[in-house]
């Protein structure tokens, strides 16, 4: 009788889970991006290891980029009651693949249907 409460609460956590991933994220990002302000000069240092490093941070920044934009969508999509159901199939997704990757909106098939297909 009160497994629509149950529910309800492993959503909320898992809610609360990604807020504070989202919250880690941002944190990280900021720290790229005070980095990156302290821009090398390109002109003496091709090769450099502080060029390498600005380079390395630069591509860091896109990939938390990716990842908050990613995480947004996933709470979103929970807020909304749609967290865990694939996009494309609209079965749920697998409460494991959802541990592992919880920005997912594909379940195991479709994913692997998808990644084939690009391959
Ligand atoms: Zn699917």
């Amino acid at each position: 009788m009160n497994s629509a409460a149950t529910h309800v609460s492993e959503r909320e956590q898992e809610l609360r889970r990604l807020r504070a991933e989202l919250e880690e994220t941002r944190k990280e990002l900021d720290e790229i991006l005070q980095e990156l302000e302290d821009k090398p000069e390109f002109g003496l240092g091709v090769g450099s290891p502080r060029l390498y490093e600005w380079e390395m941070n630069l591509a860091r920044r896109d990939m938390l980029l990716e990842r908050i934009a990613m995480l947004e969508e996933a709470i979103r999509r929970l807020e909304e009651g749609q967290y865990g159901i694939c996009e494309v199939c609209g079965k749920p997704i697998e409460p494991e693949r959802l541990e592992l990757f919880p920005e997912t909106t594909l379940c195991a098939t479709c994913a692997r249907e998808r990644s084939r297909r690009r391959h």
